[in-house]
């Protein structure tokens, strides 16, 4: 049975549980919005670490490029000096002497300055500002000399990264040619630097296991490198990525290119060095970068994993409490409609009897006391039949109670077969006895119906040993509205009685109609 409780509550459930949907796409939302953030934020981090260190590695090629450019004026400076003072005065000994003095004390205040040379134009040794001249040295085999002696230019040179003859220590050679006044090859004169000078200047910048800091010639030679290895110095470079890159128009440029050398993948910046033939380049290892950023992700994932189970967890709680309600409601809902349905069968017991299923004797007196007040009002017909079973105390005595029972039911069927027109009633009304109440019937419609029960009774046959005629019969009295007002229910039932009193006396098996306006049955 649906009452407005029920679908009040229906309703709620349905509302429940699109709450529940809501808060299941609410928590959804937000952990897919954590995790979309989460590999935003790894992958934006990856950009950031790369770029960072593209500008970092730009920043200190640029740095050390300039820096290197300002070392080596200071020494093409002096070299100039000597240039034009030998072409000038020539190599006597008085010059050398001269040049002597004011090159040891320039030397001192250039830390990078390994030595002044001087060679004439077969390669001898003029001058060393470190000293003494090797016997018999000659360094026509260079190629600082070789390459003045063969070209008219009396621009700066730097040649290829030596070990030197007077120290052994590795040494970059810039040098010019000195000319005779008729322009022809006079010698050259060379500067000397330490290649440990510009290991120092690297000193203190953190390249990681795998970075490193190159100066190049222009051609793709290498003059010194960080970490040092004796084996690279004047490797050539030129066929590989970063001098692909090196166009002759670009002065600086920013890569990640995998060494053709050791196949580390690096973050390179190269930079030329302004007014000199040398190129610097900064490399880091792009998996070391790699590796901070793998640090700094896990981290970031950690968190956010954390926060993803949190915030899981607690949806979940949420879910589960808001489906524990909804089943709360459901139980409750269906012990109310088990409440509602216990309490309608208990309703139904209460006016109905348990053995023949008829209404019972309540029943017919509320249906008696309703519909005749209804009938006076509407000065409608109700007829009643009063129907007892003959003789049934010596049935039950000659058969027995079930058999008894048995019998009443198969009455009561037989009485039901006939009452079936809606809003008339038959009921049990005590013991053996039978009521029928008949709407919109007088006593001719009653007396029919009342002997179609009993023929059937009789045309059954159903054994009756103490009974005259050995089988079982009934007898019926009826009684009727009489049309006054002030007729009653119990009237009516006494009347009926009586009739059926007058039956039994007749003889029973028998109908007897109640005319109590004449006062005598009929
Ligand atoms: P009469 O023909 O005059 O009606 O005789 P009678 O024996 O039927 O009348 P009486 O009222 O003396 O007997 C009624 C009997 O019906 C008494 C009782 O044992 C029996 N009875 C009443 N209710 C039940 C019942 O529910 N089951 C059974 N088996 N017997 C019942
Ligand atoms: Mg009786
Ligand atoms: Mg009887």
């Amino acid at each position: 049975m649906i009452t407005r409780a029920t679908l009040f509550l229906k309703a709620e459930w349905a509302n429940a549980r699109l709450r529940i949907g809501h808060v299941v796409l609410f928590v959804a939302a937000v952990c897919i919005s954590l995790i979309a953030i989460s590999i935003w934020g790894v992958f934006n981090s990856l950009e950031y670490h790369l770029h960072d260190k593209e500008i970092e590695m730009s920043n200190l090629s640029k740095t050390l490029s300039s820096s290197i450019a300002a070392t080596l004026t200071q020494v093409d400076t002096v070299i100039l000096g000597i240039q034009g003072q030998v072409e000038i005065e020539g190599a006597g000994s008085e010059t050398l002497k001269r040049l002597g003095g004011m090159l040891r004390n320039q030397q001192k205040s250039l830390p990078q300055v390994h030595g002044f040379f001087i060679y004439d134009e077969q390669g001898r040794w003029l001058f060393n500002s470190n000293g003494a001249i090797p016997l018999d040295a000659n360094n026509a085999d260079r190629d600082y000399f070789i390459y003045h002696r063969e070209h008219a230019s009396n621009a700066l040179f730097i040649g290829p990264s030596i070990r030197s003859r007077s120290t052994s220590d590795w040494v970059m050679t810039l040098s010019r040619r000195l000319n005779h006044p008729d322009g022809s090859f006079a010698g050259v004169v060379v500067a000397t630097l330490y290649l440990d000078y510009f290991l120092s200047l690297y000193d203190g910048i953190d390249m990681g296991e795998n970075g490193l800091i190159n100066l190049t010639s222009a051609t793709g030679h290498i003059v010194v490198r960080k970490p040092f290895r004796e084996a690279d110095i004047g490797t050539d470079i030129s066929t590989g990525e970063v001098f692909a890159l090196l166009t002759p128009g670009a002065s600086s440029g920013i890569a990640t290119i995998r060494s053709f050398i050791d196949k580390v993948e690096r973050v390179i910046s190269f930079q030329r060095v302004n007014g000199y033939p040398l190129v610097v380049i900064a490399a880091f290892d792009k998996n070391e970068i790699l590796a901070d950023w793998r640090s700094e992700s896990f981290a970031g994932f950690l968190i956010a994993s954390v926060l993803l189970l949190i915030l899981s967890f607690l949806g979940y709680r949420l879910i589960r409490l808001m489906s524990q309600q909804i089943q709360a409601q459901k139980d409750l809902q269906r012990s109310e409609e088990n409440y509602i349905e216990a309490n309608r069968a208990l309703g139904q017991l209460a006016l109905e009897d348990g053995m023949t299923g008829l209404p019972n004797r309540r029943k017919f007196d509320l249906f008696m006391s309703t519909e005749i007040s209804k009938a006076k009002c509407t000065s409608s017909d109700v007829a009643l039949i009063m129907i007892d079973v003959d003789f049934f105390k010596s049935y039950n005595d000659c058969y027995g109670h079930v058999q008894g029972d048995e019998c009443l039911r198969t009455v009561s069927a037989i009485i039901r077969k006939y009452i079936t027109r809606e809003g008339d009633l038959a009921a049990r009304y005590g013991g053996e006895e039978f009521a029928i109440v008949l709407l919109d019937t007088d006593y001719v419609g009653a007396f029919i119906i009342a002997e179609k029960i009993r023929t059937e009774v009789e045309r059954r046959s159903i054994q009756h040993s103490e009974s005259p005629i050995n089988i079982v019969t009934v007898s019926a009295g009826i009684s009727a509205l009489s049309g006054s007002k002030m007729d009653t229910p119990e009237d009516l039932i006494d009347i009926a009685d009586k009739a059926l009193y007058v039956a039994k006396n007749s003889g029973r098996n028998r109908t007897v109609i109640s005319n109590h306006f004449s006062g005598a049955p009929a």
